[in-house]
């Protein structure tokens, strides 16, 4: 007989939620995402493991998206087979998302945002997924080639069609994101949140966007929270062999790593001087400012989890640590 998972009864203790937007989904303030170390080659244990940690420290929104692997379609099909073996009986616990709009089969209908696209991508993930619905369904970017509505309407049909509880945007331009919650909202498209890059060295969601989501009634989901990892203490001494650094990422290369070495060492003291590790502190960083709803952030290890979750411990900073921060980001 197959072994069940069973998870930790004390797993909603040290997590907080917030309402997404205006919205009545509640999200985990910290999230897990699976855009790197959940391919084919990865391993299928630790993938579980890190399942298994996140949700037992009451992590419950999961993101997925088509094209995640490599190759693409695999980060799905490993979370549908760890969700369908160990964890169908906490489905209703649980927020599984994911999204459609980069590129992720051959051809013309297999990127971006028209209607055929994103009507197979949500029939493919789902099959990967190996689930009914999904509970967000992000458009991936915005295409600036296919009509705005033509791909909103898409979405709303997918909600109607029972595929999607919600819907999710991602890095849309700020004209286009309101735009496009017009036309959702005079559908009734429940509309709830805009995932965007944001962390202490990618600071542009502030100059528009998180005022803009809160006008909007819209959650806000910051993506890359630890700049891919360089807000850790990963990088402290050196470019270690298994890090995203040293991989082929062309978002984390080690010339990036190098020209912000001096600014990880005093983030990281400040952060020692409030018992924390870098990576908690980033985080906290993120979560002191409630305009964001949801860090989400992508792990190796459920230690590494383990340790972000502790970021709740603290969220607050006195004025001195912002304006120590606020130097050492110039
Ligand atoms: P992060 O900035 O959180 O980077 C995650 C990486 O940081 C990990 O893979 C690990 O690197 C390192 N790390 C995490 N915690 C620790 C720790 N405690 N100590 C040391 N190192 C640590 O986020 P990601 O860039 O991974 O993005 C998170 C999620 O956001 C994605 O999985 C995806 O779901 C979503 N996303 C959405 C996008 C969109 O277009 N909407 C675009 C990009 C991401 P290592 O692997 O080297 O150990």
């Amino acid at each position: 007989m197959e072994q069940t998972y069973s998870a930790a009864h004390s797993r909603y203790e040290r997590m907080e939620y917030t309402r997404c937007g205006e919205s009545g989904l509640l999200l985990p303030r910290i999230s897990l995402g699976f855009w790197h170390n959940f391919g084919e080659s990865d391993d299928d244990l630790m993938g579980q493991r890190m399942v298994f940690s996140a949700f037992d420290q009451g992590i419950t929104y999961f993101d997925l998206a088509n094209n995640y692997g490599p190759p693409p379609g695999s980060a799905e099909e490993r979370f549908g087979n760890i969700l369908h073996n160990h964890l169908r009986g906490y489905r209703d616990e649980m927020l599984i998302a994911t999204k459609a709009g980069h590129a992720m089969w051959s051809g013309p209908y297999g990127d971006w945002g028209s209607r055929k696209s994103l009507i197979a991508s949500i029939d493919q993930s789902l099959r990967r997924l190996r689930l009914e619905y999904v509970d967000i369904f992000y458009s991936h970017r915005y295409d600036p080639q296919t009509p705005l509505e033509e791909t909103m309407m898409a979405l709303a049909d997918i909600v109607t069609k029972g595929k999607a509880l919600y819907v999710g945007l991602s890095k849309y331009p700020a004209d286009k994101l309101k735009e496009a919650v017009v036309l959702l909202r005079r559908e009734h498209v429940p509309v709830v949140v805009h995932q965007v890059r944001y962390s202490m060295f990618v600071r542009e969601p502030e100059m528009e966007l998180l005022e803009l989501h809160q006008s909007l009634g819209l959650g806000t989901i910051s993506f890359s929270p630890l700049a891919g990892g360089l807000l850790s203490g990963k990088y402290l001494s050196g470019i270690p062999i298994h890090s995203r650094a040293a991989g082929n990422s062309p978002f984390l290369t080690p010339e990036t790593v190098m020209s912000r070495m001096q600014q990880i060492k005093a983030l990281n003291e400040v952060a020692l001087s409030r018992g924390q590790t870098l990576s908690q502190m980033a985080i906290a960083w993120q979560l002191y400012d409630n305009r964001v709803s949801s860090v989400l952030c992508g792990a190796s290890s459920p230690e590494q989890i383990q340790e972000n979750i502790g970021a709740l411990s603290n969220i607050q900073f006195s004025s001195s640590e912002l304006t120590r921060i606020s130097e050492i980001l110039k």
